[in-house]
């Protein structure tokens, strides 16, 4: 195959269906952001929608709770999810963090097993080693309090051996953090569910970088994060899924009163919210969410399978790019070659990979680095062209060939 030429990608560029939502970011002069994948760059939107709060909360001080829906804010941003997620408006709540979310969707299922005469048996939650930490942390956490729940964290290759009758929860990540490698969603939650266990999806690596079928694949649960590919700033508010059928019964754990059926009654005793409410714990930060409406917004009018597609097209030029290091040994792929099963990123090992990603930095290439020796960069479709890609490749190319 011929080598791409810095004209192919100028080519590309001209005729990319995405080249317009570039402008829709404020981007640093200089800088090629190949790390969105860890925090997304800050949208136009965010900007005039914080500001926007500003000015109510100036305004109309306490009152704007009510007068502005910002106590609506979770579900609201659930429904702007929707499509992105594949899943219904009423299935998504954004509340908390990441983490957060997952130990109170975790929890709920450890409950409500622990309640019911079907499952009370299946007290087994399994993970996957060697994924992002704060899934087998916070599932230590929970182990803790909850005396007959069990963890066990496996390698990928024995997953489905350890799911059992005594299994409750399958907790996994759909696109790993270091490798980029992608679980088949749909065929794993089917084989979770016909050994009678609930899965719980962590899509924080993957939503908004590619389309997701939740209710279509009948997913139990799921979380992520909404920084990442999704470009709701530092610290975003998190999501939340629970398949419609599941909702009716099952238990919010960390009872917050903003999750009580009516939080201004200021009962003694919880009774739960209807539906995902229930979720909610304390009172949503309003900037924050500001800023993450402003980014879904982008994500109203955008088609999945094209960003998808140029997000695959991207990931693909880097390594081919980058092809020459690999043949000389200099560089080692760490994500897989195929870009099915691909998620949004891709993942280099190289000895001197901290030096290396600092250099870039300076040099306008922002990229990150992972212990011990990974080198690993996002490729977001919705604000890199081609061009950029092409250039970062020849800056890393440089410098690991002296
Ligand atoms: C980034 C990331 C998180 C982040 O969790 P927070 O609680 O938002 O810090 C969680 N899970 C995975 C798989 C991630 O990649």
């Amino acid at each position: 195959m011929r080598m791409m030429t810095r004209e192919d990608c100028v080519r590309l560029d001209t005729s990319d269906p995405l080249a317009e939502y570039r402008s829709q970011f404020e981007l640093p002069d200089g800088v090629i952001y190949l790390d969105g994948n860890s925090l997304g760059p800050v949208t136009r939107s965010a900007r005039r929608l914080i500001n926007q709060r500003l000015g109510e909360w100036q305004q109309d001080l306490i009152a704007s709770w009510r007068r502005h829906d910002w106590l609506e804010y979770p579900a609201k941003l659930g429904a702007m999810l929707a499509p992105v997620l594949g899943a219904k408006a009423n299935e998504i709540t954004v509340v908390d963090s990441t983490s957060i979310n997952l130990f109170k969707l975790a929890a709920a299922v450890v409950a409500q097993g622990a309640e019911s005469d079907r499952d009370n048996h299946r007290r087994r939650i399994v993970t996957e080693q060697g994924n992002f930490p704060t899934v087998p942390y916070m599932l230590e956490g929970l182990a803790r309090i909850a005396h007959d729940v069990q963890l066990d964290v496996v390698p990928r290759e024995r997953l489905l051996a350890e799911v059992d009758e005594t299994t409750a929860l399958v907790v996994l990540t759909h696109a790993h953090y270091l490798s980029a490698e992608l679980f088949d969603l749909r065929e794993m939650t089917a084989a979770v569910q016909a050994r009678g266990a609930r899965i719980l999806w962590d899509l924080s690596h993957s939503a908004g970088v590619m389309p997701l079928h939740l209710s279509q694949s009948r997913v139990d649960y799921a979380v992520g994060c909404g920084y990442k590919y999704l470009n709701g700033g530092p610290g975003a508010p998190a999501y939340l899924y629970v398949r419609e059928d599941l909702q009716p019964t099952l238990p919010a754990v960390l009872s917050g009163w903003l999750g009580a059926a009516d939080p201004f009654a200021f009962a003694d005793v919880y009774t739960p919210a209807a539906g995902l409410d229930r979720f909610r714990c304390g009172t949503p930060p309003v900037l924050a969410y500001a800023a993450l409406e402003g980014a879904l917004a982008l994500y109203q009018s955008l088609n999945l399978s094209e960003a998808r597609a140029k997000s695959q097209q991207l990931s693909t030029l880097l390594i081919d790019l980058l092809q020459p290091a690999v043949s000389a040994g200099t560089l080692q792929l760490a994500s897989p070659q195929s870009a099915v099963a691909r998620g949004g990123h891709v993942s280099l090992r190289y000895p001197y990979a901290q030096r290396l990603i600092a250099e870039l930095a300076d040099e306008g290439v922002v990229g990150d680095y992972r212990p011990p020796d990974v080198l690993r960069f996002g490729l977001s479709p919705l604000y890199l062209r081609y061009v950029d890609v092409w250039d970062a490749a020849q800056r890393i190319l440089q410098k690991v060939r002296r």
